[in-house]
């Protein structure tokens, strides 16, 4: 079935008997809401990423809500709401940290000729009109994610073929997939965020289109699309998203500097690196430990600061310099496509700037080094290094013992270092020193 054989298909009610959407996997909040919206003689359905996880027994990561209510009946029913969005209206209620979104059902927009200024270049810049939920089926991106659990009676209702894709592990966006993607670009973004985390395949249909629109991302804000990529490499799956993105020639419009790199990389080093940090980011997210985006990005960006490096050292700036300047210029021609927030700019830098500082291991220095606040960072950055054949593994493994030993110990293990040096140097000048130049 096509897409616009679906359109005329029959709604379809999977009743509780035949879903597996069992109340006690909602969150209590996003019941309370469902509940009271019910009450007030609304009606209301969770949707999205909630249902399509409970369904695929996963554990959902936010419940969001869509309802006849407008923003305002929302809340006129809960103390506890704020109306966010200026492009479209939502209420959001909150519950001490847990936030459930309500959004009013939304209209079409296609082909909507009486609100002129809807769709610029094909690009939606307002979408703020109220529809039926049939509507609002259809105006989701992916079939997946346009399931609605119905706390009236338990059901789940289905306009779009959803519960058959999801059966066959199929990403199908809705629509004609070229102009859903040209609509809003952060779509195509989302295919493989989903791609990935569900292990689904996506449709040939919904596929053919990414591998040529990707210049499309140039045209979304920086700021939007620095939320997106901390869900694309942040979530768990970061090393498949990574490999998707390639494969669409994505990933060139959000890291243009790194692609250059990878196509360059002829020993496959850089790659490697990348790999093994987004590998360790993924089970760090698996084991429930932080993940700091600002590592993320100075992983992708550290081959091209050690390339311009080059190219600045090769034009005659002194090696001192050459660091922050190559930061500097890296890190301007990233924002230009995704806004890295300043809070993330220091810790960038530092992680970069002490890949440097290790190399150095004077005593007093590098007891020193210990205790920066980025130390931890840089030392993990380096040990990623080292791993892949990008730093020495003798390096890497000093620096551990220095870090694990007490003081005592750290004494010794920089006076040996001091002495190996020492010798190292005697040995040379020695050898440098040919018979008869006496
Ligand atoms: P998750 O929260 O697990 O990342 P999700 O599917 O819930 O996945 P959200 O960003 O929370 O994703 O969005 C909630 C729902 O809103 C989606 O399931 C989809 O139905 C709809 N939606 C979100 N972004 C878009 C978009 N760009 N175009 C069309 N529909 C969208
Ligand atoms: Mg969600």
């Amino acid at each position: 079935m096509d897409n616009n054989e679906k359109k005329n298909a029959e709604k379809c009610i999977y009743p509780r008997p035949d879903h597996i959407i069992s109340r006690s996997n909602i969150s209590p909040n996003a019941v309370k809401v469902l509940y009271r919206l019910n009450g007030a003689g609304f009606e209301a359905f969770l949707v999205g990423g909630g249902v399509r996880d409970l369904l695929l027994e996963r554990k959902p990561k936010d419940f969001d809500v869509t309802t006849n209510a407008t923003p305002e009946d929302v809340r006129a029913l809960f103390r506890n709401c704020r109306l966010i969005g200026r492009r479209f209206r939502l209420a959001h209620v909150h519950f001490g940290s847990e936030i459930i979104e309500v959004a009013t059902f939304r209209g079409q927009h296609e082909g909507d000729q009486g609100d002129e200024g809807q769709i610029v270049d094909g690009m939606i810049v307002r979408d703020n009109v109220y529809g039926s939920l049939e509507e609002d089926a259809w105006r989701r991106d992916f079939s997946v994610n346009s399931l609605y659990y119905n706390v009236k009676d338990f059901s789940v209702e289905d306009h779009v073929g959803g519960l058959a894709d999801l059966k066959a592990k199929k990403l199908r966006i809705l629509g004609d997939p070229e102009a859903r993607y040209r609509e809003d670009p952060v779509r195509m973004l989302r295919a493989v965020r989903f791609a990935a985390k569900l292990d689904f395949t996506i449709d040939a249909e919904s596929e053919a289109p990414l591998f040529e629109l990707g210049g499309l991302l140039e045209g979304v804000p920086p700021a939007r699309l620095f939320e997106e990529v901390l869900k694309l490499f942040l979530s768990g799956h970061a090393v498949k998203t990574l490999e998707l993105l390639r494969r669409y020639n994505l990933f060139h419009f959000l890291f243009p500097q790194t692609e250059v790199c990878l196509k360059e990389d002829v020993d496959g080093v850089n790659l490697a690196f990348i790999n093994r940090a987004l590998e360790n980011t993924d089970s760090r997210v698996a084991e429930g430990k932080p993940v700091t985006p600002a590592f993320i990005f100075a992983v992708f960006l550290w081959q091209p600061v050690v390339c311009l490096r080059a190219k600045y050292l090769e034009r005659g700036m002194s090696e001192s310099q050459t660091m922050t300047a190559a930061a500097d210029a890296v890190m301007s021609g990233q924002s230009r496509r995704i806004s890295i927030p300043r809070r993330f700019h220091t810790p960038m830098r530092d992680i970069w700037h002490l890949q440097d500082r290790f190399l150095k291991r004077a005593p007093k220095r590098s007891i020193r080094l210990l205790t920066h606040p980025r130390f931890r960072a840089g030392y993990d950055f380096l040990l990623l290094r080292a791993e892949v054949g990008d730093a020495e593994v003798e390096l890497a493994q000093w620096w551990t013992s220095f870090y694990d030993a007490d003081e005592s110990g750290r004494g010794e293990i920089t006076d040996k270092l001091s002495r190996g040096r020492r010798q190292f140097k005697r040995r040379k000048s020695k050898s440098n020193t040919s018979p008869g130049t006496e």
